[in-house]
């Protein structure tokens, strides 16, 4: 079949979704990139045309939506929309972060859904793939507001969760604190202990490593890429954006192997550290972002550099680029920049930062190219071992969940090498792990038959 006839069964799938799922323009973006890679595959394997697989994930199993009322500390009555996105169970419970943030909607959620659902098929773990939030922002927010809110949220969700059904966990603006006070609430309701949340405390069923991990996982799999060119992060310089959770871990991990971060970002702009952000300055951010709840831009006060206002990262010349943020946040210009500036490797922590645009600049480039349904399957993997850990009423050391982290990592890789790899040599790792990821979703979805 030629280029043409896969181009117009694509847009011919895609107007279907837009008709159904109208507004929804990232779960349009999300959908449009996964149906490029996997209708010529499908067309070569007519079993799961004809079961109408690729239709049917399309289509969330359960949405979930409903009201979350809370009293602010100024006895204030404040009303907040819930969501909860059961996209597929077709390997294992619905699995998932929880997003909150104002810009949280529908459309937002079902990609963040859809994407899951492969990214979690990709870590080899028994996962379905959910997601959830809400339009509310922990920002500014005293503790006992956020509590409050946290449990109004739960009150209603845990008539739809469940260790066997439905396992959240942490997303933007949902931190240990969040999901402490959310599974506070759920015991409380449901007078049990479970796994039904992860990035748990350690004290009460968390795993070691899970704050770790999406930053980790990410950075583990940009070595595995920069290998493939005989090449490693000593020495390289690395531009990161976002200062949060997995930004964090990443300039870590990336310090750790010698590497040197020069940016970090958060959604008033960025700080420019030509020396690199080394083990000192990151203690001191991480207790700037995670207690104090201060903006990146004190970054510069503390210990100089630039501060870049309502900017992001990728005009500074770098050899690795890790988007840490959020959706959209590289687009077409960023990305000729950082290619013009010889950036030979962009590894996503974030959930689909680069646009369409950006992501065909960088396949065109033939760069190391990893989308993050496989660069970020850390964080949902680790999820998966504490799941395990908990099953099971025991704590493995930090030195095994990373061990397995990084095994998983290096095999995530090699999934994407196997169904990516084009014939001249290159690795079209968007490719690789949509249709990595597919397949034993899709699998499991014949042998169930349907449902
Ligand atoms: P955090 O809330 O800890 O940090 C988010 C960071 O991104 C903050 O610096 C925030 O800045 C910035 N940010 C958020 N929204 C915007 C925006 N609209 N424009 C610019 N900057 C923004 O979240 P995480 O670190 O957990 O998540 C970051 C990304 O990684 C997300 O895409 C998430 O889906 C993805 N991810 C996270 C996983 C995890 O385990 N936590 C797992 C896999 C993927 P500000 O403080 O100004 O809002």
């Amino acid at each position: 079949m030629s280029n043409n006839v896969y181009q117009q069964l694509v847009d011919e799938f895609m107007a279907r979704v837009k008709v159904k799922n109208p507004g929804e323009a990232e779960f349009h973006q999300a959908v449009q990139e996964v149906v490029e890679s996997l209708i010529p595959y499908v067309e070569e394997n007519p079993q799961y045309k004809h079961a109408k697989i690729l239709e049917r994930m399309t289509e969330p199993e359960r949405v979930i939506l409903f009201r979350v009322p809370w009293m602010d500390d100024k006895g204030e009555i404040q009303i907040n929309k819930g969501y909860r996105i059961e996209m597929s169970s077709a390997i294992g419970p619905y699995k998932g972060g929880l997003r909150f943030h104002p810009t949280v909607n529908m459309g937002i959620l079902k990609f963040l859904a859809y994407e899951q659902v492969l990214k979690n098929s990709l870590t080899t773990l028994p996962m379905g793939g959910g997601k959830g939030g809400s339009d509310f922002d922990p920002k500014g927010k005293s503790d006992n507001e956020v509590m409050r809110f946290c449990q109004s949220f739960m009150t209603e969700l845990q008539r739809h969760i469940g260790p066997d059904t439905d396992v959240p966990a942490g997303d933007i603006g949902v931190g240990g604190r969040e999901i402490g006070f959310m599974f506070g609430q759920y015991k409380r309701l449901r007078n049990e202990f479970t796994g039904v949340l992860t990035g748990k405390g350690l004290e009460w069923g968390g795993s070691l490593i899970r704050p770790e991990a999406t930053g980790y996982g990410n950075v583990y799999f940009a070595q595995e890429m920069l290998k493939t060119r005989g090449l490693d992060f000593a020495g390289k310089t690395v531009a990161i954006s976002g200062s949060g959770n997995v930004a964090q871990y990443a300039t870590e991990k990336v310090t750790m192997l010698g590497g040197k971060v020069v940016t970090l970002s958060d959604s008033n702009g960025t700080i420019y550290d030509p020396q690199g952000i080394n083990a000192e300055k990151l203690a001191w951010i991480l207790w700037l972002k995670n207690v104090k709840r201060g903006r990146i831009k004190e970054y510069v006060d503390k210990w100089g550099g630039e501060y870049f206002h309502e900017q992001r990262p990728w005009n500074v010349k770098c050899d690795v680029a890790l988007p840490c943020a959020t959706q959209n946040e590289v687009n077409k210009q960023d990305a000729l920049t950082l290619v013009k500036n010889g950036c030979y490797c962009v590894s996503e922590g974030a959930n689909m930062p680069s646009t369409p645009e950006a992501v065909e600049v960088f396949i065109a480039a033939k760069i190391l190219y990893g989308p993050g349904k496989a660069a970020n399957a850390g964080g949902v993997a680790t999820s998966g071992l504490e799941m395990s850990q908990n099953s099971m009423r025991l704590n493995w050391t930090r030195e095994r969940v990373d061990q397995e982290l990084h095994t998983i990592m290096i095999n995530i890789h090699k999934t994407c090498q196997k169904y990516g790899t084009e014939p001249d040599g290159f690795i079209n790792y968007v490719k690789g792990a949509n249709i990595g990821g597919f397949v034993k979703v899709a699998d499991s979805m014949l042998a169930q038959g349907l449902v």
